[in-house]
């Protein structure tokens, strides 16, 4: 059953509801957070709630409550949904004023969440993707998980548009991430994948896949590299918490590899469920 909660209160997705003078409605001006329930329990939950806190704090946003009553309220919610594999939604604004004003209300935030159904691909479900390359148009801060979302909308959009399935997002002369996913590739063998910076999200996932393949034995470097990476790669992956890690078949119309999931994807993907099962 899917089920959230608004402000303190507990009601149907259906009946959630915010006023128009909501900062989020207005300007886009809040943050948001995105993390799995395997088996009734939220995974990762900590580094989730970690960078929630670390994007409220990047936008000059109080704390709307400490880790321990988050990680209680998502508890709560999973249990009241019922659901065993999910997905929570949380999104965090400045709050509702009616005077419209680019300078920062004295008004209490929304905190909104949702538990929703959710089912992550067994490998054998698993379709190559096919994608195309797209100059990064976003903003500098693309570590902060901010609720606008125009920029990767307009860029997945424009993909699907054209036949592909996402794109990859290049700026200046490196790759930095997909439109809702962080990017790996196989080059001679080792993983390489973009350092953390101001150009791409943290992605919890993409850190739970540097752990797997480190369980599996593999190596993997955090490192800058430029498009025609992309082009000598062996096998490219996208990682995210909806996706998990998806092999890319195709780039730019040009086959990855064999076009099919690659060995390496298949030992990191298996040590990333070996890690889900590991919950504590
Ligand atoms: N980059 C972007 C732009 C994203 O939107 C997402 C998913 N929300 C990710 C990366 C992956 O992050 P995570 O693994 O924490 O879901």
């Amino acid at each position: 059953m899917e089920i959230a909660y608004l402000n303190g209160q507990w009601m149907p997705p259906s009946e959630a509801k915010v006023s128009v003078f909501d900062r989020g409605f207005m300007f886009g001006d809040g943050v948001y957070e995105v993390m799995p329930v395997y088996d009734g329990r939220i995974f990762t939950k900590a580094q989730h709630l970690a960078r929630l806190a670390r994007s409220q704090a990047e936008i000059g946003l109080a704390p709307v409550m400490s880790a321990e009553a988050w990680s209680t309220l998502l508890d709560e919610a999973v249990e009241k949904s019922g659901e065993a594999q999910a997905l929570i939604y949380i999104q965090v604004t400045r709050g509702t004023a009616i005077e419209r004003s680019h300078v920062y209300p004295d008004t209490p935030p929304t905190v909104f969440l949702t538990v929703t159904a959710f089912s992550p691909k067994t490998a054998s479900e698993i379709q190559p993707l096919r994608v195309v390359t797209a100059e990064d148009i976003r903003w500098h801060r693309a570590d902060i998980k901010v609720t606008s979302l125009i920029a990767n909308g307009m860029i997945k959009n424009q993909a699907l548009a054209n036949g592909y399935d996402d794109a990859i997002m290049i700026r200046g002369d490196k790759v930095t991430e997909g439109t809702a996913s962080n990017v790996f590739i196989v080059v001679n063998g080792e993983i390489i994948t973009p350092p953390k910076s101001r150009w791409l999200l943290h992605g919890i996932t993409r850190d739970e896949m540097i752990r797997a393949a480190a369980d599996v034995g593999l190596s993997l470097r955090e490192e800058d590299f430029d498009e025609s990476r992309l082009s000598s790669a062996s096998e490219i992956w996208l990682s995210s918490t909806g996706l998990e890690l998806a092999p890319v078949g195709e780039v730019n119309d040009q086959r990855v590899g064999d076009g099919a999931p690659g060995p390496i994807w298949r030992q990191v993907f298996e040590g990333f469920q070996a890690r889900k099962r590991l919950i504590d």
